[in-house]
This record gives structure tokens, C-alpha cells and sequence, in this order.
């Protein structure tokens, strides 16, 4: 048995797209060429916005398109008390203290200038507290925000040597105001329990896995490798979303698309194969190669199936 364990990662926030079922595909077919294992992970823990049925919609897109899992759903929701524990250490250690800043101080606080989706880096107004000092502030919800001392360099599978950078850095947060676990814990907490050897994702989240590396070793954890792969964007150069038309598997699928013209789309998309004939994800496993993934966005334009 290969010691390989990847995981499919889905946020139930609605019905995944064309891109989601690219970064999945890759993901997949990384584990699978390597005889290893696949845990499905719901995650599920963003709770205002995660959409009721979106859970089984992800499972019933994935089935639809070929892709299996060995392990799970997994379900973040019921697994609340091991983020509380490691929190908990993080705590014990003096790497996190209670912040009660508002997005909004937050942002006028800080002086450098920011990704797209990601916050300037936290400017320290909170730093100078305690862990025990959280039993002295009045009823103002805090969050509790990890002592961030030195921004990780890492190797990454497909994007290469990731260099430390500004908007990388800063403290950020653990455990949300509303008293539930950041993704950023969430994530490690899981893939380390989990025994995952392999994360595939969108390279969006580049920024975060310095982030989870710090926790990483502040929780005496082993990490991963990382391969971040480019995302599925518009004409517009912006990641796929509903302005750029449904591109979701679901209404390709009331469109009569099959499942094996998605993946031989996807499939030529990656460079394993030269036209977009028709193909299972079980037949793209012996094609799969890391070395004909393309550099580049790949852009979409209108309805490829059409
Ligand atoms: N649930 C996240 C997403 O769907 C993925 C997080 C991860 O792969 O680390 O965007
Ligand atoms: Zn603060």
C-alpha cells in the first residue's frame, strides 16, 4: 500500500464549478497515479455562508464526473472539539492572543497594499496582550490571533520556490469572533489527523500556506507538500464566477453534457491529451503528468460545451 494520502476539500457553499472540477481532477489523478489513498473533506465550518443540500450537491458532482474517495465525507462540524484543543495549545504556548479589532480598524490601520480577497497584514493593535487577558475584556466579541514571528519560504510541487513576502505575513487569526475555528487551523488540524502527505489546491491559496506552516510547526506537526495549481478564470482574467455565465457541472449536466466530455475538456486543458476527445477520469490516470500542466491561467470563454 502506498503511504500517498490526498484529500478532496469541497466548501458546501453551492454547486461546484468548472473550476473546482479541475483543481479536484488534478488532485485526484495525483493520488490515484500513486496508488494512494483520498479522504473527502466537508467544509462546512464557515456557517453563515454554507447552503443547505450544497454538501450532497459537491458528493453527487463529484460521483457524476467519475471521481471517488476511500475515506469520509469527513464532516469540519463534528470535529469542533479538536480545533478547540489545538487552539487550546496554542494558547498554552503564548502564540495567540484575543483581538478585538473590527475589520474596519483593521483596515485603517494598515498601511500595505493587499492581494485581491486577501487583508493587508495585521498591523499588531492587539499584539501586546496576553493569552490571560482575555478574561478582562468586557462583553466585546474577540477573536484570537496567532503571534506570527517569521514569514516560511516552501517548496511547492507545481508552482515551484515560494519567497516570503509582505503580504504574506502578519497575524492572523485562528479562531473567529463568533466562537468558531478559522479555516486556517481547521485545515491543519484536519490534514495533519488525517495523515495527508499531499495537498492539491487552487493557487489562490498560496498566501495561506505560510500561514498554515506556522501552525504546522508551532503544533509540533508534520506538513504536507503543497501543489498549487492555476485557476480557471473568465476572459476578464478573474477567477470563474456567476458573471461569467453557469459554469456549473450540475447545468451541464441538465444540458445533456457527458461527464467524459467535461473530463477530456479538462484533460486537454491540462496537456494530456491533444484534443478534447472524450475520456474517464479512471482512463486519464497512466496520462497523468505534472510536467504538462500549464503555467498559465486557463481562460474560459462563454459555454465550452456548446
Ligand atoms: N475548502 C477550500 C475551498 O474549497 C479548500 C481549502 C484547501 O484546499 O485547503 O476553497
Ligand atoms: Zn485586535
Amino acid at each position: 500500500m502506498s503511504a500517498v494520502v490526498g484529500r478532496l476539500a469541497p466548501s458546501p457553499t453551492g454547486g461546484q464549478h468548472l473550476g473546482n472540477a479541475r483543481t479536484y481532477l488534478i488532485a485526484w489523478l495525483s493520488v490515484r497515479s500513486q496508488g494512494g489513498t483520498i479522504i473527502l473533506r466537508m467544509e462546512d465550518i464557515d456557517s453563515p455562508r454554507v447552503k443547505e443540500d450544497a454538501a450532497q450537491q459537491a458528493i453527487d458532482d463529484l460521483h457524476w464526473l467519475g471521481l471517488d474517495w476511500d475515506i469520509g465525507p469527513i464532516v469540519q462540524t463534528t470535529r469542533l472539539a479538536k480545533y478547540q484543543a489545538a487552539l487550546e495549545e496554542l494558547k498554552s504556548k503564548e502564540l495567540v492572543y484575543p483581538c478585538t479589532c473590527t475589520r474596519k480598524d483593521i483596515e485603517q490601520a494598515a498601511s500595505a497594499p493587499h492581494l485581491e480577497h486577501e487583508m493587508p497584514p495585521y498591523p499588531g493593535l492587539c499584539a501586546h496582550r496576553r493569552v490571560a487577558d482575555a478574561d478582562s475584556i468586557p462583553d466585546k466579541p474577540y477573536a484570537w490571533r496567532f503571534r506570527s514571528t517569521e514569514v516560511p519560504a516552501y517548496d511547492d510541487v507545481f508552482a515551484g520556490h515560494i519567497k516570503p513576502r509582505v503580504e504574506y505575513g502578519g497575524d492572523f487569526v485562528v479562531w473567529k469572533n463568533n466562537n468558531t475555528p478559522a479555516y486556517q487551523l481547521a485545515v491543519v488540524v484536519d490534514d495533519a489527523e488525517m495523515g495527508v502527505t499531499e495537498v492539491v489546491r487552487g493557487d489562490d491559496l498560496i498566501p495561506s500556506t505560510p500561514r498554515q506552516l506556522q501552525l504546522y510547526s508551532a503544533l509540533n506537526l508534520q506538513a504536507p507538500t503543497f501543489a498549487h495549481v492555476p485557476l480557471v478564470v473568465g476572459t476578464d482574467g478573474r477567477r470563474l464566477a456567476k458573471r461569467h455565465g453557469d459554469t456549473r457541472l450540475a447545468s451541464y449536466r441538465q444540458q445533456g453534457v457527458t461527464p467524459e466530455e467535461i473530463v477530456g475538456y479538462l484533460a486537454w486543458s491540462c496537456g494530456w491529451q491533444n484534443y478534447r476527445s472524450p475520456i474517464t477520469a479512471r482512463e486519464l490516470v497512466a496520462k497523468f503528468r505534472w510536467e504538462c500542466l500549464p503555467r498559465e491561467k486557463w481562460v474560459v470563454e462563454g459555454n465550452p460545451f456548446r
